[in-house]
């Protein structure tokens, strides 16, 4: 029986976390809840559901059709609410929607069906040097799933790739090291009271696991990324403690500095959650390069994207 995962979708034809054109499998459920998350559908492993209110019409047919008396329309706070306790997750709410304005996101699929799904691509994976990519959410939360997708793609030539926050245990991690080509291994915060303000866990537990991975002796291209947030991670003195920590690590291939974005932020909207950084700007591209140079200058190598 192949394995069961959650699943919150799957981008085709990405250029981004990888080398070349890549099939990029977001899973859901995350145990760190970043300020700055761009994928906020992505931290629940349960299904969510939202609403984009610039196509809603108000016509309740969603409340109507559902059979469970699970969806209502609270007047006061004017929005949907949803009794967790009575839904069944059925998404009869979404499909009756006329005008497509109600989503659900999250499903579950076998690795089979997934792996179907990747290897359409083969093609264009073979030409441009891709493959695939599992991200998140923190993909190593269902790592038994993972390795057994990851190996299938390997038997069958296709390169490997990784996304993860570090926060997970070690054995999670350790099942899917031998699966993957390249590691995107997310470093946030060198000091952990800063790192749990913004993230909810301290970085402890992350950097033992960074640790662990460059001294396990597998083959694979370790990529150390960080998001450079504005008023959360973007002081030089974190940038440099960024670099001393990657000095330590043995098997390194380059760091990675991630812009801040605010894509994400519709995302919130439609799922009526609040979004900290309201007022957070992307940081300036001479910001970035200016970090960049403080790694170099320590003797990393660096690059500002991923
Ligand atoms: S069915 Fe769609 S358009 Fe009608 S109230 Fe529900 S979300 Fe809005
Ligand atoms: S998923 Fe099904 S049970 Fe849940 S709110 Fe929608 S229609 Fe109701």
């Amino acid at each position: 029986m192949p394995i069961s995962g959650r699943i919150l979708r799957i981008e085709k034809l990405s250029s981004f976390d990888g080398d070349g054109l890549r099939t990029v499998v977001f899973l859901k459920g995350c145990p760190l809840a970043c300020q700055w998350c761009s994928t906020p559908e992505s931290q629940r492993s349960g299904t969510d559901f939202g609403v984009d209110r610039s196509k809603c019409t108000g016509c309740f047919t969603c409340v109507e059709t559902c059979p469970e008396t699970a969806l209502a329309w609270d007047m006061k706070a004017e929005q949907f609410i949803i009794d967790r306790s009575l839904c069944t997750d059925c998404r009869t709410c979404a499909a009756a929607c006329p005008q497509k304005a109600r989503q659900a996101w999250g499903y579950t699929a076998d690795t089979n069906e997934i792996f179907r799904e990747v290897e359409k691509d083969s093609l264009f994976y073979f030409h441009s040097g891709g493959g695939v990519t599992l991200s998140g959410g923190e993909p190593l939360l269902q790592h038994r799933f993972c390795a057994e997708l990851l190996e299938k793609c390997l038997t069958h030539g296709i390169n490997t790739a990784v996304e993860t926050c570090g926060h997970v245990p070690w054995e999670n991690m350790a099942a899917v090291l031998p699966f993957i080509d390249t590691l995107f291994f997310d470093v946030k915060h060198l000091d952990t009271t800063i790192h749990r303000q913004f993230t909810s866990v301290g970085n402890e537990h992350i950097l033992d696991n960074l640790a662990r991975v460059d001294g396990a002796g597998h083959a694979l291209s370790l990529v150390v990324r960080m998001p450079v947030v504005p008023g959360c991670n973007d002081t030089e003195d974190n940038i440099r403690a960024l670099g001393t920590l990657c000095k330590t690590l043995e098997n390194l291939h380059e760091i990675q500095l991630l812009p801040y974005h605010r894509l994400g932020i519709e995302t919130y909207r439609r799922l009526n959650v609040s979004y900290a950084l309201e007022h957070t700007q992307a940081p300036e591209e001479t910001f970035m390069a200016h970090c960049r140079t403080i790694l170099e200058q320590m003797g990393l190598q660096a690059k500002v994207g991923g």
